[in-house]
Protein backbone atom coordinates (compact mmCIF):
# COMPACT_ATOMS: atom_id res chain seq x y z
CA UNK A 1 0.00 0.00 0.00
CA UNK A 2 1.40 3.46 -0.93
CA UNK A 3 1.31 5.65 1.62
CA UNK A 4 0.57 9.78 0.55
CA UNK A 5 3.78 11.48 2.64
CA UNK A 6 2.62 14.56 3.80
CA UNK A 7 5.30 16.88 5.82
CA UNK A 8 3.77 16.98 9.35
CA UNK A 9 4.37 20.87 10.28
CA UNK A 10 2.71 20.80 13.62
CA UNK A 11 4.58 19.28 16.62
CA UNK A 12 1.39 18.65 18.43
CA UNK A 13 -2.32 19.89 18.53
CA UNK A 14 -3.59 23.57 18.61
CA UNK A 15 -3.73 24.07 22.41
CA UNK A 16 -7.75 24.43 22.07
CA UNK A 17 -8.39 20.88 21.14
CA UNK A 18 -7.18 20.01 23.59
CA UNK A 19 -9.76 18.04 26.76
CA UNK A 20 -10.91 21.93 28.43
CA UNK A 21 -13.94 23.07 30.14
CA UNK A 22 -15.75 25.17 27.53
CA UNK A 23 -15.79 28.95 28.20
CA UNK A 24 -19.52 29.10 27.88
CA UNK A 25 -20.48 31.82 30.93
CA UNK A 26 -22.20 35.41 29.20
CA UNK A 27 -21.68 34.01 25.81
CA UNK A 28 -24.45 33.91 23.43
CA UNK A 29 -26.67 30.90 23.91
CA UNK A 30 -25.39 29.11 21.10
CA UNK A 31 -22.53 28.45 23.72
CA UNK A 32 -24.69 25.93 25.28
CA UNK A 33 -26.45 22.80 23.83
CA UNK A 34 -30.19 22.86 23.65
CA UNK A 35 -30.73 19.85 24.92
CA UNK A 36 -28.51 16.98 26.95
CA UNK A 37 -27.63 14.22 25.05
CA UNK A 38 -25.88 11.20 25.71
CA UNK A 39 -22.37 11.46 24.56
CA UNK A 40 -21.75 15.02 25.39
CA UNK A 41 -18.44 14.69 26.98
CA UNK A 42 -17.25 12.37 25.17
CA UNK A 43 -13.72 12.61 24.93
CA UNK A 44 -11.24 10.78 22.22
CA UNK A 45 -8.01 9.93 21.29
CA UNK A 46 -5.61 11.69 18.57
CA UNK A 47 -3.15 10.34 16.52
CA UNK A 48 -0.63 12.71 18.19
CA UNK A 49 -1.14 11.52 21.63
CA UNK A 50 -3.81 12.65 24.26
CA UNK A 51 -7.06 13.09 23.94
CA UNK A 52 -9.92 15.70 22.89
CA UNK A 53 -13.46 16.10 23.64
CA UNK A 54 -15.23 14.96 20.89
CA UNK A 55 -17.11 17.55 18.48
CA UNK A 56 -20.24 15.76 16.93
CA UNK A 57 -20.65 17.36 13.59
CA UNK A 58 -22.29 14.52 12.02
CA UNK A 59 -25.93 14.73 13.25
CA UNK A 60 -27.24 14.40 9.81
CA UNK A 61 -25.77 10.57 9.74
CA UNK A 62 -26.98 9.78 12.88
CA UNK A 63 -27.60 11.83 16.24
CA UNK A 64 -26.87 10.95 19.75
CA UNK A 65 -29.89 9.80 22.08
CA UNK A 66 -31.56 12.79 23.91
CA UNK A 67 -31.08 11.95 27.85
CA UNK A 68 -35.09 11.95 28.02
CA UNK A 69 -35.01 9.54 25.67
CA UNK A 70 -32.09 6.91 26.95
CA UNK A 71 -34.25 7.41 30.17
CA UNK A 72 -37.33 6.67 29.03
CA UNK A 73 -35.49 3.42 27.30
CA UNK A 74 -33.79 2.21 30.69
CA UNK A 75 -37.45 2.91 32.31
CA UNK A 76 -38.95 0.44 29.81
CA UNK A 77 -36.21 -2.00 29.63
CA UNK A 78 -37.48 -4.19 32.96
CA UNK A 79 -40.53 -4.33 31.37
CA UNK A 80 -39.54 -5.53 28.28
CA UNK A 81 -41.75 -8.02 26.78
CA UNK A 82 -43.93 -8.84 23.90
CA UNK A 83 -46.30 -6.57 22.20
CA UNK A 84 -50.19 -7.53 21.11
CA UNK A 85 -49.08 -11.53 21.78
CA UNK A 86 -48.98 -12.09 25.45
CA UNK A 87 -51.38 -11.93 28.47
CA UNK A 88 -48.14 -10.62 31.50
CA UNK A 89 -48.74 -7.84 33.17
CA UNK A 90 -45.02 -6.82 31.27
CA UNK A 91 -46.90 -7.52 27.60
CA UNK A 92 -49.62 -5.59 28.76
CA UNK A 93 -47.64 -2.52 29.68
CA UNK A 94 -45.26 -3.09 26.38
CA UNK A 95 -48.69 -3.35 24.03
CA UNK A 96 -50.03 -0.42 25.83
CA UNK A 97 -46.85 1.89 25.06
CA UNK A 98 -45.94 0.59 21.64
CA UNK A 99 -49.20 1.99 20.89
CA UNK A 100 -48.93 5.02 23.14
CA UNK A 101 -46.16 6.11 20.75
CA UNK A 102 -48.31 5.74 17.91
CA UNK A 103 -50.04 7.85 18.94
CA UNK A 104 -47.21 10.62 20.42
CA UNK A 105 -45.46 10.25 17.24
CA UNK A 106 -48.61 11.20 15.23
CA UNK A 107 -49.58 14.24 17.35
CA UNK A 108 -45.89 15.53 17.25
CA UNK A 109 -46.02 15.71 13.40
CA UNK A 110 -50.12 17.05 12.97
CA UNK A 111 -51.47 13.53 11.74
CA UNK A 112 -55.26 14.09 10.83
CA UNK A 113 -57.62 11.52 12.57
CA UNK A 114 -57.98 9.42 9.43
CA UNK A 115 -54.13 8.91 8.72
CA UNK A 116 -51.79 5.99 9.93
CA UNK A 117 -49.01 5.95 11.73
CA UNK A 118 -46.58 2.70 10.57
CA UNK A 119 -43.32 1.84 12.59
CA UNK A 120 -40.86 0.98 10.11
CA UNK A 121 -36.97 0.63 10.80
CA UNK A 122 -35.95 3.87 9.16
CA UNK A 123 -36.86 6.67 6.60
CA UNK A 124 -35.66 3.99 3.32
CA UNK A 125 -37.86 1.21 4.79
CA UNK A 126 -40.92 3.74 5.46
CA UNK A 127 -40.75 4.78 1.89
CA UNK A 128 -39.95 1.47 0.10
CA UNK A 129 -43.55 0.40 1.72
CA UNK A 130 -45.02 3.51 0.30
CA UNK A 131 -43.45 2.56 -2.87
CA UNK A 132 -45.46 -0.77 -2.61
CA UNK A 133 -48.74 0.94 -2.14
CA UNK A 134 -49.02 3.51 -4.78
CA UNK A 135 -52.15 1.95 -6.69
CA UNK A 136 -51.65 1.09 -10.13
CA UNK A 137 -47.93 2.38 -9.83
CA UNK A 138 -47.23 2.77 -13.79
CA UNK A 139 -44.43 4.17 -15.32
CA UNK A 140 -43.84 7.48 -15.00
CA UNK A 141 -46.20 7.51 -12.04
CA UNK A 142 -43.78 9.02 -9.49
CA UNK A 143 -42.08 12.43 -10.27
CA UNK A 144 -39.15 13.85 -8.22
CA UNK A 145 -36.13 15.56 -7.80
CA UNK A 146 -32.34 14.65 -9.09
CA UNK A 147 -31.32 15.90 -5.63
CA UNK A 148 -32.76 13.29 -3.46
CA UNK A 149 -31.05 10.92 -0.86
CA UNK A 150 -31.25 7.14 -2.67
CA UNK A 151 -33.85 6.32 -0.59
CA UNK A 152 -36.21 9.08 -1.91
CA UNK A 153 -34.96 7.85 -5.65
CA UNK A 154 -34.40 4.77 -5.83
CA UNK A 155 -37.90 2.82 -4.60
CA UNK A 156 -39.28 5.27 -7.45
CA UNK A 157 -36.46 4.41 -10.15
CA UNK A 158 -37.59 0.76 -9.81
CA UNK A 159 -41.35 2.07 -10.27
CA UNK A 160 -40.15 3.58 -13.56
CA UNK A 161 -40.63 7.62 -12.19
CA UNK A 162 -39.81 10.87 -13.71
CA UNK A 163 -36.84 13.48 -12.98
CA UNK A 164 -37.07 16.74 -12.60
CA UNK A 165 -33.48 18.57 -12.50
CA UNK A 166 -33.95 21.05 -9.81
CA UNK A 167 -33.56 24.71 -10.91
CA UNK A 168 -31.16 26.95 -10.33
CA UNK A 169 -33.70 29.01 -8.03
CA UNK A 170 -36.72 27.37 -5.66
CA UNK A 171 -38.87 29.49 -7.97
CA UNK A 172 -37.26 27.67 -11.13
CA UNK A 173 -37.55 24.12 -9.26
CA UNK A 174 -41.45 24.75 -8.83
CA UNK A 175 -41.37 25.43 -12.64
CA UNK A 176 -39.77 23.07 -13.50
CA UNK A 177 -42.21 20.45 -11.48
CA UNK A 178 -45.28 22.11 -12.58
CA UNK A 179 -44.33 21.33 -16.14
CA UNK A 180 -43.34 17.81 -15.44
CA UNK A 181 -46.86 17.28 -14.18
CA UNK A 182 -48.96 19.24 -16.88
CA UNK A 183 -47.10 17.23 -18.82
CA UNK A 184 -48.65 13.76 -17.99
CA UNK A 185 -50.68 12.94 -14.88
CA UNK A 186 -48.98 11.79 -12.21
CA UNK A 187 -50.24 10.20 -8.91
CA UNK A 188 -47.03 10.98 -6.24
CA UNK A 189 -44.90 13.30 -5.99
CA UNK A 190 -41.87 12.72 -4.04
CA UNK A 191 -39.52 15.80 -2.63
CA UNK A 192 -37.32 15.82 0.41
CA UNK A 193 -37.97 18.05 3.26
CA UNK A 194 -34.31 19.71 3.46
CA UNK A 195 -31.22 18.22 1.51
CA UNK A 196 -29.09 15.85 3.07
CA UNK A 197 -25.81 17.78 1.34
CA UNK A 198 -27.40 21.13 1.38
CA UNK A 199 -29.84 21.57 4.00
CA UNK A 200 -31.38 23.40 1.63
CA UNK A 201 -35.46 22.85 2.25
CA UNK A 202 -37.21 22.93 -0.68
CA UNK A 203 -40.45 24.94 -0.60
CA UNK A 204 -43.10 22.32 0.30
CA UNK A 205 -46.15 24.60 0.61
CA UNK A 206 -45.59 25.10 -3.18
CA UNK A 207 -44.92 21.30 -4.00
CA UNK A 208 -47.39 20.31 -1.91
CA UNK A 209 -50.45 22.98 -3.74
CA UNK A 210 -48.90 22.01 -7.19
CA UNK A 211 -49.17 18.14 -6.40
CA UNK A 212 -52.64 18.59 -5.68
CA UNK A 213 -53.77 20.84 -8.14
CA UNK A 214 -52.73 18.20 -10.74
CA UNK A 215 -54.20 15.50 -8.88
CA UNK A 216 -51.16 14.00 -7.33
CA UNK A 217 -49.95 13.57 -3.84
CA UNK A 218 -47.11 14.59 -2.18
CA UNK A 219 -44.38 12.48 -0.32
CA UNK A 220 -42.12 13.98 2.05
CA UNK A 221 -39.03 12.85 2.80
CA UNK A 222 -38.64 13.93 6.76
CA UNK A 223 -35.37 12.23 7.88
CA UNK A 224 -33.89 15.55 7.84
CA UNK A 225 -36.31 17.69 8.09
CA UNK A 226 -38.17 16.50 11.10
CA UNK A 227 -35.16 16.80 13.43
CA UNK A 228 -34.84 21.13 12.82
CA UNK A 229 -38.08 21.72 12.04
CA UNK A 230 -42.14 21.03 12.93
CA UNK A 231 -44.29 19.77 10.49
CA UNK A 232 -47.85 19.40 10.62
CA UNK A 233 -49.56 16.64 8.03
CA UNK A 234 -52.70 18.85 8.86
CA UNK A 235 -51.29 22.20 8.34
CA UNK A 236 -49.43 21.60 5.38
CA UNK A 237 -51.57 19.38 3.32
CA UNK A 238 -48.71 16.92 2.71
CA UNK A 239 -50.47 13.44 2.18
CA UNK A 240 -47.01 11.14 3.22
CA UNK A 241 -43.99 12.02 5.22
CA UNK A 242 -41.38 9.42 6.27
CA UNK A 243 -38.56 10.19 8.75
CA UNK A 244 -35.98 8.04 11.05
CA UNK A 245 -35.78 7.67 14.83
CA UNK A 246 -32.00 7.85 14.76
CA UNK A 247 -31.74 11.00 13.42
CA UNK A 248 -34.56 12.31 15.56
CA UNK A 249 -32.21 11.46 18.89
CA UNK A 250 -33.76 7.75 19.42
CA UNK A 251 -31.16 5.65 17.79
CA UNK A 252 -32.70 2.44 18.84
CA UNK A 253 -33.71 1.57 15.61
CA UNK A 254 -37.21 2.68 14.71
CA UNK A 255 -38.71 5.18 12.01
CA UNK A 256 -42.28 6.16 10.87
CA UNK A 257 -45.06 5.92 7.87
CA UNK A 258 -47.27 8.68 8.27
CA UNK A 259 -50.42 9.25 5.75
CA UNK A 260 -53.42 8.93 4.25
CA UNK A 261 -55.17 5.80 4.68
CA UNK A 262 -56.66 4.45 1.64
CA UNK A 263 -53.48 3.71 -0.01
CA UNK A 264 -51.51 2.17 2.93
CA UNK A 265 -55.16 -0.01 4.07
CA UNK A 266 -55.54 -1.54 0.13
CA UNK A 267 -51.60 -2.12 -0.72
CA UNK A 268 -50.46 -5.43 0.20
CA UNK A 269 -48.86 -6.05 3.02
CA UNK A 270 -45.86 -5.00 3.17
CA UNK A 271 -44.42 -7.93 5.05
CA UNK A 272 -46.35 -11.11 5.22
CA UNK A 273 -46.27 -13.16 8.73
CA UNK A 274 -47.44 -13.05 12.43
CA UNK A 275 -49.70 -9.97 13.58
CA UNK A 276 -50.60 -8.59 10.06
CA UNK A 277 -53.32 -11.32 9.84
CA UNK A 278 -57.08 -11.32 10.97
CA UNK A 279 -57.51 -15.09 9.55
CA UNK A 280 -54.94 -17.40 8.10
CA UNK A 281 -56.60 -20.57 6.38
CA UNK A 282 -54.16 -22.68 4.30
CA UNK A 283 -54.10 -21.33 0.73
CA UNK A 284 -55.97 -18.66 1.59
CA UNK A 285 -55.09 -15.47 4.26
CA UNK A 286 -57.15 -12.27 5.29
CA UNK A 287 -55.35 -9.65 6.47
CA UNK A 288 -55.44 -7.07 8.57
CA UNK A 289 -56.10 -3.22 7.96
CA UNK A 290 -53.59 -0.46 8.20
CA UNK A 291 -51.57 -0.24 10.13
CA UNK A 292 -50.93 -3.65 11.56
CA UNK A 293 -51.55 -5.00 7.55
CA UNK A 294 -47.64 -3.65 7.65
CA UNK A 295 -46.37 -4.93 10.61
CA UNK A 296 -45.77 -8.22 10.90
CA UNK A 297 -43.70 -9.64 12.94
CA UNK A 298 -42.43 -8.38 16.71
CA UNK A 299 -42.43 -4.77 17.26
CA UNK A 300 -39.59 -2.43 18.11
CA UNK A 301 -41.35 -1.69 21.36
CA UNK A 302 -38.03 -0.18 22.27
CA UNK A 303 -37.73 2.13 19.43
CA UNK A 304 -41.41 3.11 19.34
CA UNK A 305 -40.91 4.47 22.46
CA UNK A 306 -37.99 6.09 22.52
CA UNK A 307 -38.88 7.97 19.13
CA UNK A 308 -41.95 8.60 21.31
CA UNK A 309 -40.37 10.33 23.88
CA UNK A 310 -37.85 12.40 21.22
CA UNK A 311 -41.11 13.94 19.88
CA UNK A 312 -42.25 14.71 23.08
CA UNK A 313 -38.85 16.40 24.12
CA UNK A 314 -38.07 17.94 20.98
CA UNK A 315 -41.73 19.42 20.82
CA UNK A 316 -41.59 20.51 24.29
CA UNK A 317 -38.58 22.81 23.65
CA UNK A 318 -40.87 24.94 20.94
CA UNK A 319 -40.22 25.31 17.57
CA UNK A 320 -38.46 28.72 17.83
CA UNK A 321 -35.74 27.77 20.37
CA UNK A 322 -34.82 24.86 18.03
CA UNK A 323 -34.65 27.11 14.90
CA UNK A 324 -33.00 30.34 16.70
CA UNK A 325 -30.20 27.89 18.38
CA UNK A 326 -29.39 26.38 14.67
CA UNK A 327 -29.58 29.20 13.10
CA UNK A 328 -26.70 30.99 15.04
CA UNK A 329 -24.71 28.10 14.64
CA UNK A 330 -25.32 27.83 10.75
CA UNK A 331 -24.58 31.02 10.77
CA UNK A 332 -21.47 31.07 12.73
CA UNK A 333 -20.27 28.39 10.56
CA UNK A 334 -21.04 30.05 7.20
CA UNK A 335 -19.43 32.71 8.32
CA UNK A 336 -16.36 31.30 9.59
CA UNK A 337 -15.84 28.85 6.33
CA UNK A 338 -16.65 31.76 4.30
CA UNK A 339 -13.51 33.67 5.92
CA UNK A 340 -10.97 30.58 5.03
CA UNK A 341 -9.45 31.10 2.10
CA UNK A 342 -9.87 27.97 -0.38
CA UNK A 343 -12.89 26.77 1.29
CA UNK A 344 -16.31 26.44 -0.80
CA UNK A 345 -19.77 25.15 0.30
CA UNK A 346 -22.11 23.48 -1.82
CA UNK A 347 -25.33 25.29 -2.62
CA UNK A 348 -28.44 24.49 -4.38
CA UNK A 349 -30.33 28.02 -4.71
CA UNK A 350 -27.63 30.13 -3.37
CA UNK A 351 -29.77 33.26 -1.50
CA UNK A 352 -29.36 37.31 -2.51
CA UNK A 353 -27.58 37.59 0.39
CA UNK A 354 -25.26 35.39 -0.31
CA UNK A 355 -26.06 32.53 2.04
CA UNK A 356 -26.05 33.56 5.39
CA UNK A 357 -27.13 32.60 8.86
CA UNK A 358 -30.17 34.39 8.32
CA UNK A 359 -31.72 32.13 5.61
CA UNK A 360 -34.60 30.58 7.03
CA UNK A 361 -35.02 27.76 3.85
CA UNK A 362 -31.75 26.04 5.52
CA UNK A 363 -31.10 23.30 8.42
CA UNK A 364 -28.00 22.84 10.08
CA UNK A 365 -26.14 20.70 7.36
CA UNK A 366 -23.19 22.19 5.05
CA UNK A 367 -21.01 20.77 2.79
CA UNK A 368 -17.74 21.83 1.88
CA UNK A 369 -14.41 21.32 -0.01
CA UNK A 370 -10.98 21.95 0.69
CA UNK A 371 -8.83 23.36 -2.40
CA UNK A 372 -5.77 20.66 -3.04
CA UNK A 373 -7.17 18.76 -0.37
CA UNK A 374 -9.72 15.38 -1.05
CA UNK A 375 -12.29 15.50 1.03
CA UNK A 376 -11.67 11.96 2.64
CA UNK A 377 -8.70 13.25 3.68
CA UNK A 378 -10.04 16.68 4.95
CA UNK A 379 -12.62 14.06 7.20
CA UNK A 380 -9.40 11.66 8.27
CA UNK A 381 -7.89 14.89 9.40
CA UNK A 382 -10.17 15.78 11.44
CA UNK A 383 -11.16 13.24 13.30
CA UNK A 384 -7.08 12.05 13.70
CA UNK A 385 -5.69 14.83 14.81
CA UNK A 386 -8.68 17.49 15.74
CA UNK A 387 -11.64 15.02 17.15
CA UNK A 388 -14.05 16.06 14.95
CA UNK A 389 -16.56 14.06 13.54
CA UNK A 390 -17.65 14.99 10.01
CA UNK A 391 -18.89 12.83 7.12
CA UNK A 392 -17.17 12.99 3.47
CA UNK A 393 -18.49 11.23 0.45
CA UNK A 394 -21.13 11.73 -1.52
CA UNK A 395 -23.88 11.03 0.78
CA UNK A 396 -26.00 8.59 -0.74
CA UNK A 397 -27.00 11.52 -3.27
CA UNK A 398 -24.90 10.61 -6.18
CA UNK A 399 -27.00 12.45 -9.00
CA UNK A 400 -26.61 15.67 -6.95
CA UNK A 401 -22.74 14.90 -6.12
CA UNK A 402 -22.35 14.12 -10.23
CA UNK A 403 -23.95 17.89 -10.76
CA UNK A 404 -22.09 20.04 -8.08
CA UNK A 405 -18.60 18.25 -9.96
CA UNK A 406 -20.29 19.18 -13.35
CA UNK A 407 -20.27 22.51 -11.75
CA UNK A 408 -16.64 22.64 -10.64
CA UNK A 409 -17.82 22.63 -6.92
CA UNK A 410 -15.68 19.77 -6.16
CA UNK A 411 -12.58 18.36 -7.73
CA UNK A 412 -12.95 14.64 -6.26
CA UNK A 413 -16.52 14.19 -6.92
CA UNK A 414 -16.93 14.83 -2.51
CA UNK A 415 -17.31 16.54 0.19
CA UNK A 416 -16.97 16.91 3.60
CA UNK A 417 -20.47 17.33 5.34
CA UNK A 418 -20.76 19.57 8.64
CA UNK A 419 -24.08 19.06 10.70
CA UNK A 420 -25.63 20.25 13.64
CA UNK A 421 -28.00 19.45 16.55
CA UNK A 422 -29.47 19.88 19.84
CA UNK A 423 -26.05 19.25 21.57
CA UNK A 424 -24.06 21.38 19.32
CA UNK A 425 -22.31 24.48 21.21
CA UNK A 426 -20.60 27.57 19.29
CA UNK A 427 -17.28 25.67 20.40
CA UNK A 428 -17.97 22.75 18.43
CA UNK A 429 -17.87 25.68 15.09
CA UNK A 430 -15.00 27.02 16.38
CA UNK A 431 -13.45 23.99 16.68
CA UNK A 432 -13.88 22.64 12.77
CA UNK A 433 -13.01 26.22 12.08
CA UNK A 434 -9.63 26.77 14.15
CA UNK A 435 -9.02 23.26 12.34
CA UNK A 436 -9.66 23.67 8.24
CA UNK A 437 -7.72 27.39 9.36
CA UNK A 438 -4.47 25.07 10.26
CA UNK A 439 -4.71 22.69 7.36
CA UNK A 440 -4.86 25.56 4.75
CA UNK A 441 -2.15 27.41 6.60
CA UNK A 442 -0.19 24.62 7.21
CA UNK A 443 -1.64 21.35 5.91
CA UNK A 444 -1.63 18.21 7.68
CA UNK A 445 0.52 17.03 10.45
CA UNK A 446 0.58 13.22 10.09
CA UNK A 447 0.55 11.16 7.54
CA UNK A 448 -1.96 9.72 6.01
CA UNK A 449 -2.63 6.51 3.43
CA UNK A 450 -3.58 6.46 -0.83
CA UNK A 451 -6.53 7.17 -1.90
CA UNK A 452 -7.33 3.52 -2.24
CA UNK A 453 -7.01 3.19 1.47
CA UNK A 454 -9.19 5.93 2.33
CA UNK A 455 -6.89 8.38 3.71
CA UNK A 456 -6.96 6.68 7.42
CA UNK A 457 -4.04 8.01 9.40
CA UNK A 458 -0.61 5.89 9.42
CA UNK A 459 0.46 4.61 11.64
CA UNK A 460 -2.67 5.44 14.11
CA UNK A 461 -2.32 4.69 17.22
CA UNK A 462 -5.30 5.21 18.64
CA UNK A 463 -6.91 2.58 20.50
CA UNK A 464 -10.42 0.99 20.72
CA UNK A 465 -12.32 1.11 23.63
CA UNK A 466 -11.27 -1.48 26.35
CA UNK A 467 -14.86 -3.69 25.38
CA UNK A 468 -13.98 -3.86 21.86
CA UNK A 469 -10.70 -3.59 21.84
CA UNK A 470 -10.23 -7.59 21.66
CA UNK A 471 -13.03 -8.44 19.03
CA UNK A 472 -11.09 -5.74 16.55
CA UNK A 473 -8.29 -4.66 14.76
CA UNK A 474 -8.82 -1.17 14.16
CA UNK A 475 -11.01 1.88 13.67
CA UNK A 476 -13.77 1.15 11.36
CA UNK A 477 -13.24 1.85 7.39
CA UNK A 478 -14.97 5.13 6.50
CA UNK A 479 -17.94 5.41 4.74
CA UNK A 480 -17.74 7.77 1.78
CA UNK A 481 -20.84 6.21 -0.07
N1 LIG B 1 -33.44 10.74 3.28
C1 LIG B 1 -32.52 11.63 3.63
C2 LIG B 1 -32.66 13.05 3.21
C3 LIG B 1 -31.42 11.21 4.39
O1 LIG B 1 -30.49 12.09 4.75
C4 LIG B 1 -31.33 9.86 4.76
C5 LIG B 1 -30.16 9.36 5.52
O2 LIG B 1 -29.14 9.97 5.61
C6 LIG B 1 -32.34 8.99 4.38
C7 LIG B 1 -33.39 9.47 3.64
C8 LIG B 1 -32.30 7.56 4.76
O3 LIG B 1 -32.47 7.45 6.13
P1 LIG B 1 -32.28 6.05 6.84
O4 LIG B 1 -30.86 5.66 6.59
O5 LIG B 1 -32.56 6.34 8.27
O6 LIG B 1 -33.23 5.12 6.21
Amino acid sequence: MSILAVQPSLASPAPSDRVAPDTAAGEESTAHPLAEVIGADLTVPLVHGGAARYVNLDYAASAPALRAVADRVAELLPLYSSVHRGAGYASAVCTSAYEAARAEIGRFVGARDDDVVILTRNTTDALNLLAAAVPGAAPGGVVHLDIEHHANLLPWQRLGSRVVQAGGTRAQTVAAVAAELAAAPAALLAVTGASNVTGECPPLAELTALAHRHGARIVVDGAQLVPHRRVSLAASGVDYLAFSGHKLYAPYGAGVLVGRRDWLESAPPYLAGGGAVREVRLGRTEWADAPARHEAGTPNVIGAVALAAACRTVAALGPDAVSAHERALLGRLTEGLAAIDGVRTFRLWPSASGGGGDDLDRIGVLTFTVDGYPAALVAQYLSAEHGVGVRDGRFCAHPLLARFAADGVTADGAGVRASLGLGSRAEDVDRLLAALASLRAHGPAWTYAAPEAGYVPVPDPRALPDWLASAAAGPAAPCSA
